[in-house]
């Protein structure tokens, strides 16, 4: 079967893009089970950029059709923060960030607190040495307080206005159907197939 390699090392993420791939005829393999740790620094200004450094400094590296996923939370009320920044928006782990966010949002009305998440995925493909993007967001508000139990990041903290819900709250397969990162995958999943 051919391969098709995850360049990201967030196992959340991981998860998410294999359960939306599994009915594809590849083998999909992350970055750890390939033992590879390279660091790619994320030096791009905009999710494109970031995405496609990261799909083709790994693609490159392993001669593998790869795919990588920038994403992040874009808040309204914050300028559009975290943004690009989203996993790095403070050291420590995702409830700190929750946390940040959350603080600087405090006193912000239910009507403002309007956020996105974006997911651009990026595929690389070694032999024609060319990289395609696409992108997916998916719309809500943030909350007051954290709840729910699944996803990762910052699942706990979005309304998403297409489920009713908070993401953290929905099953795998409910955040899976109608998330950023399933609607960028699956504008990828037809130009993928292409390739092969
Ligand atoms: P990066 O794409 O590795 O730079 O990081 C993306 C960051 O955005 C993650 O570490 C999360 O903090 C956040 N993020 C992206 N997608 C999701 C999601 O589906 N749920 C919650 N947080 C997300």
């Amino acid at each position: 079967m051919s391969k098709l390699l995850i360049a990201s090392k967030n196992p959340g993420k991981v998860r998410e893009i294999k359960e939306i791939f599994s009915g594809l005829p590849f083998d999909i393999l992350s970055l750890s089970d390939f033992g590879d740790d390279t660091n790619v620094k994320e030096t791009g200004k905009t999710f494109e950029e970031n995405a496609v450094l990261k799909a083709r400094t790994i693609g490159k590296k392993t001669g593998l059709m790869t795919l990588a996923d920038d994403s992040g939370l874009e808040v309204d009320a914050l300028g559009g923060k975290p943004g690009i920044y989203s996993a790095r928006y403070t050291v420590g782990t995702d409830e700190d960030r929750v946390e940040k966010v959350l603080k600087e949002m405090s006193g912000v009305p239910k009507k403002k607190r309007t956020a996105r998440f974006v997911a651009v995925v990026a595929l690389y493909d070694p032999q024609a040495d060319k990289a395609f993007t696409f992108r997916g967001e998916s719309e809500g508000y943030l909350t007051q307080k954290p709840s729910g139990r699944n996803g990762f990041g910052y699942d706990p903290i979005f309304y998403n206005f297409d489920l009713d819900k908070v993401n953290a709250e929905a099953s795998p397969a409910e955040k899976n159907n109608v998330s950023h990162r399933a609607r960028a995958l699956l504008k990828c999943r037809n130009k993928l197939l292409s390739l092969y």
